[in-house]
């Protein structure tokens, strides 16, 4: 089972519910809107820390059996990288997508392509080299719009 987050102002739920329930076959629960820390700001590069917001959301108490999911609208950065579409710390069980750069005509599948990308992270995938698959890390804009929101026979294997 998936708990649900969303920046206050957002109300994607119903796109990240059919996400998780028809590609992950699993629940998703909304659980509550948050508001992001606003010290995670950093002003020079006019971004968030991702896992800042990570670090955030994961003192939040959720049952172990739960990931922990965040939706948010802001741009979104992990140290050495421009920015990121989204981020997964499996340890914690916490992931983050951003709808900052999704922006557009595509924008519910690309919503749902981040969303099983950083959730399949919880569940132990890790990024895939056939540019097809929803594993694929996504530079760009347009390897996201290249990638299936599904599996590549090896992931799915290894998804269960
Ligand atoms: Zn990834
Ligand atoms: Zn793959």
């Amino acid at each position: 089972m998936v708990s649900v987050y969303q920046q206050k102002g957002l109300d994607l739920y119903p796109v990240v519910e059919s996400t998780i329930k028809d590609i992950l076959k699993t629940t998703a629960i909304f659980k509550d809107f948050f508001e992001i820390n606003p010290n995670l700001y950093n002003p020079l590069r006019q971004q968030y820390n991702a896992m800042s917001i990570i670090d955030q959301m994961a003192k939040i108490q959720e049952e172990k059996s739960n990931k922990r999911f965040m939706l948010v609208d802001v741009d979104i950065y992990v140290q050495g990288i421009n920015h990121v579409f989204g981020l997964a710390d499996p340890v914690r069980q916490t992931a983050i997508v951003s709808t900052h750069r999704l922006e557009g005509d595509k924008f519910p599948e690309r919503l749902a392509k981040e969303t099983v990308h950083e959730l399949a992270h919880l569940y132990g995938l890790q990024h895939c080299s056939i540019p097809e698959c929803v594993m694929f890390f996504s530079h760009t804009m347009l390897n996201t719009d290249h990638k299936q929101s599904t599996f590549c026979p090896n992931c799915r294997s290894k998804y269960g």
